[in-house]
């Protein structure tokens, strides 16, 4: 089979400056990598995501500040999170990326699709962008799958090594979303602890600084994918950021492009279970460029299997 992969030049041209970890570089390693090695992957341009989908998970404040501000050179909106005058542009096609992958899985164009975006998503909130990320690219995905093609559960997967506090803020209420996470703590933003539950619909398996593949796939094991089976999605979406592997600067967990090709194969096993097979994922972090080559060559090649 071959799957869609979801992309625009526009998602290089938001400009963080010439000292953030999250650079246009790191998309260009992922695509890169991906061309070369699995040469069967159906490339297709993201279109920009619609103000409806966008409003679906963000309030309108946090459109126009991303939108309408237009700077003409970078801006700080947070410490970490750079606004610059190409970044609503990125922040449209990766936000349509999810959207227009959400469409052809549930349309039966493809079965699986992977979006080769940034900005990232998962610390954006309702109304605040942060943690580099600004709009939920996997909120909209979600909620797009929920209101516009009138699904009722959708499962959320994120194993980006810092936890979605924007995701699981963003569904903590809606138990039409279930939202799974390993992550690292103590880390940035700093939630994502065990006890944070929602309505019952999120699992959070917080992970020690210095953890590796056998903790990791442990909490996979044990707490996470049978929370994603009981649930029985109808699609399932994957937050993927690949700033878990050793290498990364940001972070001190020890994991190896093997195990997320050993999640991904988990994660599809229950998309073929419960969801007729459709899996959407996203790219989240990742900061370090071999170990970005290395891991989404491991996740999307098993998202072919
Ligand atoms: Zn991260």
């Amino acid at each position: 089979m071959s799957i869609h992969v979801y992309t625009h030049p526009a998602c290089l041209a938001h400009d963080t400056g010439p000292a953030h970890a999250e650079r246009p570089q790191r998309l260009l390693a992922v695509t890169q990598a991906l061309q070369q090695e699995l040469p069967q992957l159906d490339w297709r341009e993201a279109p920009r995501a619609g103000r409806d989908a966008l409003l679906r998970a963000h309030a309108p404040a946090l459109l126009q500040r991303v939108l309408e501000t237009a700077p003409r050179e970078r801006i700080m909106l947070d410490p970490d999170t750079v606004l610059s005058p190409d970044s609503a542009e990125a922040g449209l096609r990766a936000a349509g990326a999810a959207v227009a992958a959400v469409d052809a899985v549930l349309g039966g164009d493809t079965t699986r699709a992977f979006c080769a975006v940034r900005p990232p998503g998962h610390h954006a909130t309702n109304d605040t962008a942060m943690g580099f990320c600004l709009f939920n690219n996997v909120a909209i995905a979600a909620l797009h799958a929920l209101d516009a093609h009138g699904l009722q559960r959708v499962a959320i997967a994120d194993f980006d090594v810092h936890h979605g506090n924007g995701t699981q803020a963003i569904f903590a209420r809606d138990p039409r979303v279930l939202f799974a996470s390993s992550h690292q703590m103590p880390l940035y933003p700093e939630t994502g602890h065990a006890s944070e539950r929602g309505v019952g619909n999120i699992v959070n398996a917080p992970l020690p600084p210095g953890a590796g593949g056998d903790a990791f796939r442990a909490a996979w094991s044990t707490q996470l994918l049978p929370a994603l089976d009981a649930f029985a999605p109808q699609l399932l979406l994957v937050s993927a950021g690949f700033d878990a592997h050793r290498l990364d600067p940001l972070a001190q967990l020890q994991l190896e492009a093997d195990d997320y090709a050993w999640l991904t194969a988990q994660l599809v096993a229950i998309a073929d279970r419960h969801a007729g097979g459709r899996l959407v994922s996203l790219l989240e972090g990742g900061y370090d460029l071999d170990a970005l080559r290395a891991c989404s060559v491991a996740h999307v090649r098993a998202l072919l299997a």
